[in-house]
């Protein structure tokens, strides 16, 4: 793999260029400002009714509204939600300047051409692999988060060489920059969220909280060894893999783990992931996506009321209040 770090970036090649960063949340924050404290001449580009204008202003950034933000811009950086960001796209298109570049920090809307550049675009991706307070945090301590790059459109024949600019300007060279394409790191991202992360892992603790409730046991204990403790052991694979955790946990629970979690995670759980994943590279969890929020999201909402309604929130959050250091 290519993994590209401080001493291949062109520092240059963004100086008294112009960044627009459309978006000030998670990402579009932690971006603008690491840019601007990086020296480059960046503007957020935001809804003057929004909450984040004056937000931005009080970080000292200069702000305006999108379709004037990108109107001198060389770079334009789309870090408003993936599902505002075709609309917002036909919003500014007609004013981005010829030759600039689109950025993007998920490859979605392009992949599965929910948003088609305009032919004189370059179109580029950086990913940070974390959070934006993290980016944010780690560039204020002088390190960085990994992220990916990736070139959709390279009408400049330097796009590569603005991509790796941006991402040094965010602090990206310290920690590596890791080349992919937009449609790996689109459907591995999906994939990852949807099998493991956030649905693999929620609906493991659930089924387990579950099976011990139905067999009698109390909820209390039961959200104790199903969630709350699953902290501790992701905190170990993290920082230092299987082995880690290994060196972490009883000789029995080592054991127990061996034998009994490829019974769980069995050959039929790894078809369905096969399945999921098949329906992310054919298109069609994307076009599912899409047209749901179309529609109004009625379907989103009622899956997601029914996910809180599960009564391991109501036992948590009891036992989280006698708790008060988790929030730290
Ligand atoms: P977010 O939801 O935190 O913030 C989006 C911001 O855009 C908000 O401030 C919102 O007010 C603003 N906004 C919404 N609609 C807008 C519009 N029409 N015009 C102008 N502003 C609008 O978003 P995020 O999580 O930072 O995601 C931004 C991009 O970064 C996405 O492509 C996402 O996939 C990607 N990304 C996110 C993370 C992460 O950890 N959050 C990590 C890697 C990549
Ligand atoms: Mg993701």
């Amino acid at each position: 793999m290519q993994i590209y770090s401080e001493s291949d970036v062109n520092v240059d090649k963004l100086t008294d260029k112009r960044i627009a960063v459309l978006g000030y949340g998670s990402q579009g924050r932690a971006h603008a400002l690491n840019l601007k404290d990086s020296g480059l001449d960046v503007v957020a580009g935001l809804r003057p009714d929004g909450a984040s204008w004056a937000k931005a202003q009080a970080d000292g950034l200069e702000v305006q509204r999108p379709e004037d933000a990108v109107t001198d811009a060389a770079l334009v950086a789309f870090l408003v939600p993936d599902t505002a960001q075709p609309a917002l796209y036909e919003q500014v298109v007609d004013g981005i300047p010829q030759a600039a570049t689109l950025l993007f920090a998920h490859g979605f809307n392009i992949h599965y051409d929910q948003i088609q550049p305009r032919e004189d675009l370059d179109v580029v991706l950086i990913a940070p692999k974390g959070p934006g307070d993290l980016v944010r945090r780690q560039y204020q301590q002088g390190k960085g988060v990994p992220c990916l790059v990736a070139v959709a459109q390279d009408r400049s024949g330097e796009a590569m060489a603005t991509a790796l600019a941006y991402a040094h300007g965010i602090g990206g060279s310290r920690g590596g920059i890791l080349e992919t394409t937009f449609a790996e790191e689109t459907e591995t991202d999906l994939f990852g969220e949807q099998a493991v992360l956030c649905g693999g892992a929620t609906e493991l603790v659930l089924a387990g909280f579950d099976t011990l409730v139905k067999a009698g046991y109390q909820p209390e204990v039961a959200y104790f060894e199903c969630m709350h403790e699953l902290k501790l052991i992701v905190d170990l694979l993290h920082e230092g893999g299987l082995k880690k955790m290994h060196q972490f946990i009883s000789e029995t629970a080592k054991w127990g783990d061996l034998k009994s979690g490829p019974r769980v995670i069995d050959a039929h759980v790894r078809e369905r992931m096969q399945e999921i994943l098949a329906e992310i590279q054919d298109g069609s969890f994307a076009k599912e996506w899409v047209a749901e929020n179309r529609q109004g999201r009625s379907e989103y909402q009622r899956m997601l009321a029914a996910d809180l309604a599960h009564p391991i929130e109501t036992v948590g959050r009891e036992l989280r209040a006698r708790m008060p250091w988790l929030e730290e």
